[in-house]
């Protein structure tokens, strides 16, 4: 059985304040659930989000991550940073990063090794842009993010690794993959993941969707085969929604 994740990515929202209320609030109201729950606020917020969820099952990931050990790369933060405060989950190849950072799949393959190597677990985002998929590339385009970030590792390393599909046109825009879209795709991925490093992988790895999910379409989209959970935005950063998208697995 794959493990089912719920993931609120936070972005650049909420002070610590804010943090620690919504955490407060997320922790009262978290249901009864065999998914795993992770929370991903502002680096700066980190060590104050796992202080406030110490006797809670919810865990606390980093929105991005250096590649280099240590060393002159101002305003950066490594694996061994995160991980010296009992963060042990990063996400790496947001769109956002990719479209304003400038992150392409070779940077990324570089991230994905680095944090592997050191034990953090991987929420890789990947997905196409709406003249991707106008142009019918959007299968050729997620390939070859998958493989030119993730292909070099060793099928060991996969344990530690949960993908992100998350079409760009889907983004904050409010517009969702459909429920037979995102499955499509996502049974494309796990094919792929299974012809490069065999069916145990492929069938392990638990594969989220991304993309305006909110209470009201969560529910459809998870009931998909390879829906294995949700990264979520917008919706992360209200408790109720938040909470109705996790009682939605
Ligand atoms: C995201 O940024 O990963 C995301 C899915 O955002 P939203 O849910 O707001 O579309």
């Amino acid at each position: 059985m794959r493990t089912k994740i719920v993931a609120g990515n936070w972005k650049m929202n909420k002070n610590l304040k804010e943090t620690e209320a919504l955490l407060t609030e997320l922790s009262a109201k978290l249901p009864d659930t065999k998914a795993e729950v992770i929370v991903a606020p502002t680096f700066v917020n980190l060590a104050a989000a796992n202080a406030a969820l110490q006797s809670s099952t919810i865990k606390v990931a980093a929105q991005n991550m250096h590649f280099a050990e240590s060393g002159a790369y101002t305003g950066e933060i490594s694996a061994d940073m995160l991980l010296g405060i009992d963060v042990d989950i990063v996400i790496l190849g947001h769109s956002e990063r990719r479209a304003y950072f400038g992150e392409d799949d070779a940077l990324l393959a570089k991230k994905v090794k680095t944090a592997v190597d050191k034990g953090l677990k991987v929420i890789f985002c990947f997905g196409e842009e709406l003249e991707d998929r106008k142009a019918d590339k959007h299968f050729a385009l997620v390939e070859s993010q998958l493989k030119n970030a993730l292909f070099n590792l060793d099928a060991s390393a996969w344990k530690n690794i949960i993908l992100a599909y998350e079409p760009v046109w889907a983004i904050g825009t409010g517009e969702t993959a459909s429920p037979e879209q995102a499955q499509e795709m996502h049974a494309f991925i796990r094919k792929t993941i299974s012809d490069a490093f065999g069916s145990a992988v492929a069938d392990g790895v638990s594969i989220l969707y991304g993309g305006s999910v909110k209470p009201s379409n969560a529910a459809e989209i998870f009931s998909k085969p390879d829906v294995d959970g949700g990264l979520i935005g917008g919706a992360s950063l209200v408790a109720s929604d938040f909470v109705a998208i996790i009682e939605a697995i």
